[in-house]
């Protein structure tokens, strides 16, 4: 299997194609492409029936195995048995096995219409990104520790990200990380995740400014080539190729938990904010799994919601990006949305590149096919199984109450705004699955004003606020954060 960059055209065919570790560690392609396999892999009929039977690591293994064909299948297979554990996904709700990994729970069966929740939110940090990042941080390990080599993960985060990457790279040979977060502007549990960790190997730096502040370090660190390079500087962010392919498996697994034969078909609804988790939704479409509909639910960031009902992807000033009740779904750009537009435009990279060139320098580009529009390919987004959604502050509220009345469950606002939306579109027999991104212990202050109680927190998050922190508080000075960072490394 060999990966091409999205903006790869004709005139970039010297571009040498990439094995899966090849790509692993880093992020964009050298010509700002996105990397994607130069064709997807094909699952039969007869694999689907075999694979019902697997545990998640099982299947976990038989998936990416068609992706990550350079990796010996002893290796990945032992990689895929110790990430994909009831130990490490352990927070599952009363009433949900821990050993199924992303238990389904059906919350409404109304004659043939089925609403149904997939959890991927019972890993460390309780929300969906550890089921990626858990499986990166024993990939990175096992390819550094070939190469000899070593790491050190630089990144800023407001919250999931950050506290999702230390937790799978925590204790990790070869690899540190250097995670920068807005000084005192988390709320009190998620600093609390992240500060209570006292591996020697993470290093958390609260920054007396903003997010973009933090931002702006990494960017100026990341910008300083010859720092970078001697100082072996890498970002785990969401455009990562293995974090979008290990979110593939949960789709497999939610259609082959939900359905009895391969005749059936389900819909995904997806709460979105850069269409990472629902990307993987499309390959596994492309793959040949028989989904029908895939639902982007966005909150009052709706650049997807937009593009999806019009064609114009218009990315947004960050004076338009608001803060709501979901923050981790406060996107200006959706950054993995280059992908999909890649397969929509016919796997040309010369479009790609002319259309995010648009992007750069005006803010957007019109597929509506329109007269003056950059092209008509919006009609052909429904072959794809695309529709959308959004959703506000009012209506995470209201879900959150109607969820916890009817079905007697708290769901976080993530996880709200995707049921919202689903209910849009439920079709009769199909099955339609929302994708739980958090548990509502993380977004706490919002489940108050809905319901007026706390969330239940899982076992041994009881008194997380109240353990021992470990960081340092520096003002937003690059300068002082490459001297940190040097003194860390010993590089
Ligand atoms: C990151 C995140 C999302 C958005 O996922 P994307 O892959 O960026 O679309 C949604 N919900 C939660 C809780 C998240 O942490």
């Amino acid at each position: 299997m060999l990966y091409v960059s999205t903006r790869a055209g004709q005139a970039a065919a010297t571009q040498t194609p990439q094995q899966f570790s090849d790509i692993l560690l880093g992020g964009l392609a050298p010509d700002g492409g996105l990397y994607l396999p130069s064709e997807y892999p094909q699952v039969s009929g007869a694999e689907l029936d075999a694979w019902r039977k697997l545990s998640y690591a099982d299947l976990a293994f038989e998936i990416l195995r068609k992706f990550a064909t350079d990796i010996p299948e002893a290796d990945l297979k032992k990689l895929c048995k110790k990430t994909y554990t009831a130990d490490v996904y352990r927070n599952a709700r009363k009433g949900e096995k821990a050993a199924e990994i992303t238990p389904l729970r059906v919350l409404e069966k109304d004659g043939d219409k089925t609403l149904i929740l997939q959890a991927l939110s019972n890993g460390p940090t309780l929300a969906f990104k550890d089921m990626a990042m858990q499986l990166l941080g024993n990939l990175f390990e096992y390819t550094l520790a070939k190469n000899k080599a070593e790491l050190n993960i630089f990144g800023a985060t407001s919250g999931d990200t950050g506290s999702a990457a230390e937790y799978a790279m925590r204790g990790k040979k070869g690899i540190r990380v250097f995670m920068l977060s807005p000084h005192k502007k988390m709320s009190a549990f998620q600093s609390a995740q992240m500060f209570s960790l006292q591996d020697p190997n993470i290093f958390n730096v609260a920054v007396e400014g903003v997010f973009d502040d933090c931002q702006d370090m990494v960017k100026a660190v990341s910008n300083d080539l010859p720092f970078k390079a001697a100082q072996k500087i890498g970002t785990v962010n969401s455009i990562n190729w293995a974090r979008v392919v290990a979110q593939v498996v949960y789709y497999f697994r939610g259609y082959l938990a939900a359905t009895a034969d391969n005749t059936q078909k389900v819909s995904f609804t997806v709460p979105s904010g850069n269409f990472g988790n629902i990307c993987a939704g499309h390959i596994a479409r492309m793959m040949g799994l028989p989904i029908d509909r895939l639902v982007a639910a966005t909150n009052e960031n709706d650049v997807l919601d937009e593009f999806f009902r019009t064609g114009v992807y218009r990315v947004r000033k960050s004076s338009e990006t608001y803060h709501t009740s979901s923050p981790s779904m406060d996107i200006s750009k959706a950054s993995n949305f280059e992908r999909f537009v890649y397969d929509l435009v016919g796997r040309d990279g010369e479009r790609v590149r002319a259309l995010f060139h648009k992007v750069e320098t005006e803010g957007g580009f019109d597929l509506s096919g329109k007269p003056g529009s950059d092209g008509d390919e919006f009609k052909l987004v429904s072959e794809y199984g695309f529709v959308s959604g959004k959703s506000t502050h009012k209506d995470r509220l209201d879900t959150i109450r109607d969820v916890a009345d009817d079905y007697d469950i708290t769901i976080d606002t993530h996880t709200a705004d995707g049921i919202k939306v689903a209910r849009q579109y439920m079709a009769p027999g199909v099955p339609m699955i929302v994708l739980e991104t958090a548990l509502a212990a993380k977004f706490n202050e919002t489940i108050l004003d809905a319901l007026g109680v706390d969330a239940e927190r899982p076992a041994g998050f009881e008194n997380i606020e109240s353990l021992p922190q470990k960081f340092i508080v520096m003002p937003a000075d690059v300068a002082k954060m490459k001297t940190y960072i040097a003194a860390n490394t010993g590089l």
